[in-house]
């Protein structure tokens, strides 16, 4: 999978023991590397970056996060992702980049984690020796004892949030026991393994307490949330415990995967609690009964459409969100067609579309050929986008004249830039908000939409 490149510190000697005398100490905290953390991928990625940063700051280190920020660094630790295609070769070209600074003497040891490493661990040993370690996911522990750093157990919860700071995800837990035969996933991340409830709880305080108003939940399926421990119906629970807390303006959702044992009691709860975010995002993937089969999903057309009409029949007002997959091995005009209208028949509020990968490991690999040309599976995708492009526009247009509570995510240029309930964070559209008035960065506003854009609206506060 990995193409051969052209690219080609000694063991940071720090004293552990803090205990020792103060003036060690400080000589030990001021001898501490600099450590640049790259966090590439999704928000799962950014949970474990936010984690290992935490852990390196209780040790003393001095970190930085913000690509912008050019300070020398003498360690770079890279988290990849390596779900797909395009992700792992950025996850390539990112480790390369590093790889050159190395070479140019910039930096002095480069470390590798997360999905990528996880996945071709020992093909990039090869590849890149450049690199002085490959760490998996979950193998925090194992790369602090490499950087001769402990591992603090007790601050497990604790993260440095490496966002704006007034929205971050929880991840309530790792890996899938789905089968899906598109998805590397499972082969990468294991079996799904569900956080404590409690714990989850702790760590949702520590945030709320951090300033986070809107805490999102991430997992690969919220709705399994709890079955491998056993216990059925736990993310209504989860969900009511983080309300009874009462700590967040809003709690939003990602993703609830439309299987046929699908959680209402969450649709229920949504409905009555105004903290919980009106936005539902659920990937169906397709919804040829051909193509669903094939991928191994555990719903069929019929049963996708009578969850997603009791949806929107439950919560007319909410927006759902999905993702869809095209070129998929044998998926025919016929099949691509029959998701088109579907599409456009039934009006998503927010969508992304992706074109097929093929990916080593999973059972389409092992099983179907990659048969639908790299550029028809583009053209599907592209005609998908632009239908969706359509939609939005007339789901926005509808939305002029009226008043949002809106949050305000940064300022860029003249326009405040802030999101509704409606709409997740760097997934979703925005709301550029023209005054002169000051807002403040993380606090919500009453904003009446004036005019719509493309997937992006207009408004002024009231
Ligand atoms: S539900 Fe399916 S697509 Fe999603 S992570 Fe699990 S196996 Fe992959």
């Amino acid at each position: 999978m990995i193409s051969r490149y052209s690219i080609k510190m000694n063991l940071l000697t720090l004293f552990f023991h803090l205990n020792i005398f103060t003036k060690i100490s400080l000589f030990i905290k001021m001898s501490r590397p600099k450590i640049k953390i790259v966090t590439l991928g999704c928000s799962k990625n950014t949970v474990d970056s936010e984690k290992l940063i935490k852990q390196l700051e209780l040790n003393g280190s001095k970190v930085v996060y913000d690509e912008t920020d050019d300070l020398p660094c003498e360690v770079v630790i890279i988290n990849t992702c390596g779900f797909i295609n395009d992700a792992k070769e950025e996850s390539i070209d990112t480790i390369l980049e590093f790889v050159k600074k190395k070479e140019e003497g910039k930096i002095k040891k480069i470390y590798v984690i997360g999905c990528l490493s996880q996945r071709y661990r020992s093909e990039l040993r090869d590849e890149i020796p450049e690199v002085d370690s490959f760490f998996g996911v979950n193998e925090t522990n194992k790369l602090l004892r490499e950087l001769n750093l402990k591992y603090d157990k007790s601050a497990l919860s604790q993260r440095t949030l490496t966002g704006p700071g007034h929205y971050a995800y929880l991840k309530i837990s790792e890996g899938c026991d789905r089968k899906c035969s598109f998805c590397a996933i499972p082969g990468i991340r294991g079996r799904y393994q569900s956080q404590p409830l409690d714990y989850l709880l702790k760590e949702a305080t520590a945030l709320a307490e951090m300033g986070v108003k809107e805490l999102i939940l991430v997992a690969q399926d919220l709705c399994y949330y709890g079955y491998d421990m056993g216990k059925r119906n736990m993310l209504p629970k989860l969900v009511d415990k983080l309300l009874e807390l009462n700590m967040f303006e809003w709690i939003r959702l990602h993703y609830l995967y439309p299987t046929t044992d699908f959680p209402w009691e969450i649709i229920e709860i949504i409905r009555n609690n105004p903290s919980l975010c009106r936005y539902i995002d659920i990937p169906i993937q397709h919804i040829s009964d051909n193509v669903l089969s094939s991928m191994k999903r555990s719903h069929n057309r019929k049963e996708t459409e009578e969850i997603l009409c009791r949806i929107r029949h439950d919560i007319p007002e909410a927006a759902i969100r999905t993702t869809l997959i095209t070129g998929f091995p044998g998926e025919t005009d016929n099949d691509f067609r029959e998701l088109y209208d579907f599409i456009k028949e039934f009006r998503f509020d927010r969508l992304g579309a992706f074109t097929y990968s093929h990916e080593e490991g999973t059972t389409a690999h092992k099983k179907l050929n990659d048969d639908v040309p790299q550029k028809l599976k583009e053209e599907r995708m592209s005609s998908l986008m632009e239908l969706q492009q359509t939609i939005a526009l007339e789901l926005n247009e509808s939305k002029i004249n009226k008043v949002y509570n809106t949050i305000i995510d940064r300022k860029e240029g003249e326009y405040y830039v802030g999101r509704t309930e409606f709409d997740s964070p760097e997934v979703d559209q925005e709301v550029l908000i023209e005054t002169d008035h000051n807002l403040k960065i993380g606090k919500f506003y009453g904003i009446k939409i004036t005019r719509s854009f493309g997937f992006d609206l207009f408004g002024v506060p009231i």
